[in-house]
């Protein structure tokens, strides 16, 4: 013990290991990791908060239990976390003006799973209001910084998460991805992230943003980070009805580094005109850097991909209103002054307390729901979201994989979309089809632009068909090295 250990470009596996052998102690880790925090965080702004205190506490005790034999998967691991999941003790607060003082009583599933395999929460990520944007401007606590360009955006609503693991502050992370708030973010970062198949992860303690959608999952360094957090993270739970009732493989071991054989779909829908030339020159030389290492390319069609962004935003602001109905100033956080009486005080609560992004969102969610309307709107994309699933069943049959870029441009800079919400929206194209069917999805690095700007491949596998994509994943992070 006491070797100083230069954790810059560590992986999670790394340092597990470097805590196995006893080279590093989780006071060691930790603190380290908490200048590093603290040092950083003047550049990066990814945190809401930093649990300095807790955390060494938590890492000593993982400490001790290692002593007394313990041999949790993720002994004192530091894990940061979106500011949209629970943790017991520590304040929740989604971003917002809304949730201001809230202290969360009880912790997630997916912390429960986490912190019975050791790991230490060292801290809040930002993000975009209640999970709702794609460059975190939309948060009213800070603006994140891109570790590889500070004037441009770290992408959203997982921002902070994906700006930390990239930028050093962080080892792992936790997001959400309610229609590519994991994977456009890693892309942006140049980091790996994550969405698995609805149902593989409880959703209980997580802050409801659309609950059909939502999913959470890692933003990790390296592929097997995120296998070994997805193992760790999966499961059935009581607490989460939609969470399925199936076996959990072990991801991280089962990891495959080749592709023979493995047949990569290619959908033509998702190389358009009006992508950037370096976005589409990096996915076509990666899907060429498949093929030289054995895979098979299949060409395919998923039809109805030009309509999943209007599908998309009228489920994602239907199900939000609901979901957003629960702050009214009664419950949680936030409560106006000054009102005249209960209604007064719940119009004041939700004036001052939501931002503008919420607020377009609530409306628009209200409205799509409306009378009159829900038939129009609502339920017709109730009938194309069931196509846009059926697109995948077909396109799944012949091929095992799907490989599409994450978003259409690199990160762009602050300010650029933030004034026009359908440009904002737009960028969702690539992302939101995996959310709207529920199959899993993984955003892995492939190469750079002219500008110096990570740029992420999607890798789209079926229901459950998380570790066919951690493999292609795993093996061409490998090949590219
Ligand atoms: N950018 C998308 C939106 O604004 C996705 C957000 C998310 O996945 N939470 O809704």
């Amino acid at each position: 013990m006491g070797m100083k250990i230069d954790l810059t470009g560590l992986s999670m596996g790394q340092i597990i290991s470097h805590l196995g052998k006893g080279d590093l102690s989780s006071e060691e880790l930790v603190s380290q990791l908490l200048d590093v925090m603290q040092e950083k965080e003047p550049v990066l702004d990814a945190f809401t908060m930093i649990n300095t205190d807790s955390a060494l506490q938590q890492a000593r005790a993982a400490d001790k239990a290692r002593k007394d034999g313990c041999k949790g998967v993720l002994l004192g691991v530091p894990v940061a976390v979106k500011d949209n999941i629970n943790v017991a003790g520590q304040p929740c607060g989604c971003s917002s003006r809304m949730l201001k003082g809230y202290v969360s009583p009880y912790d997630a599933t997916v912390i429960s799973r986490l912190r019975s395999a050791g790991a230490v929460f060292v801290g809040r990520t930002n993000m975009d209001e209640f999970a709702m944007g794609g460059s975190t401007e939309n948060s009213s606590v800070k603006v994140t910084k891109n570790p590889h360009s500070r004037d441009r955006v770290p992408g959203g609503s997982s921002g902070g998460s994906a700006a930390s693991v990239a930028g050093g502050s962080a080892i792992v992370a936790l997001g959400s991805d309610t229609g590519g708030s994991i994977r456009q973010p890693a892309s942006f970062c140049g980091c790996v992230g994550l969405k698995p198949t609805y149902g593989r992860v409880s959703r209980y303690g997580l802050v409801a943003f659309a609950s059909s959608l939502d999913q959470i999952g890692p933003l990790t360094r390296d592929v097997t980070d995120s296998a070994l957090m997805l193992e760790v993270m999966s499961g059935q739970d009581s607490l989460d009805s939609t969470s399925l009732n199936v076996e959990v493989p072990r991801f991280s071991a089962e990891l495959k580094g080749n592709v023979k054989g493995v047949r990569i779909g290619l959908p033509r829908e998702y190389f358009v005109p009006g992508m950037d030339k370096d976005v589409d020159t990096a996915i076509k030389s990666a899907v060429r850097k498949l093929s030289d290492m054995g895979a098979e390319i299949v060409d395919i069609s998923l039809p109805h991909t030009e309509y999943a962004i209007a599908t998309y935003y009228i489920i994602a602001t239907a199900e939000a209103s609901a979901n957003l109905a629960r702050f009214d100033g009664v419950r949680y956080g936030f409560r106006a002054p000054d009102a005249e009486d209960p209604m007064d005080m719940y119009c004041r609560t939700r004036a001052a307390g939501f931002g503008s992004e919420v607020k377009r969102r609530i409306i628009l969610g209200t409205y799509v729901l409306s009378s009159g309307y829900y038939d129009a709107y609502y339920l017709t994309a109730q009938k194309v979201r069931t196509l846009i699933r059926k697109d995948f069943d077909d396109a799944f049959k012949r091929c095992d994989a799907i490989v599409t870029p994450v978003t259409p441009t690199t990160a762009f800079k602050f300010g650029e979309r933030a004034s026009d919400p359908l440009k904002m929206y737009l960028g969702d194209i690539f992302t939101v089809t995996a959310n709207l069917a529920g199959n899993c999805a993984i955003s892995v690095p492939c190469g750079m632009d002219s500008n110096g700007l990570p740029i992420g491949m999607q890798l789209f596998g079926p229901a459950l068909g998380e570790q066919a994509i951690l493999n292609v994943a795993f093996a061409f992070e490998k090949a590219r090295g």
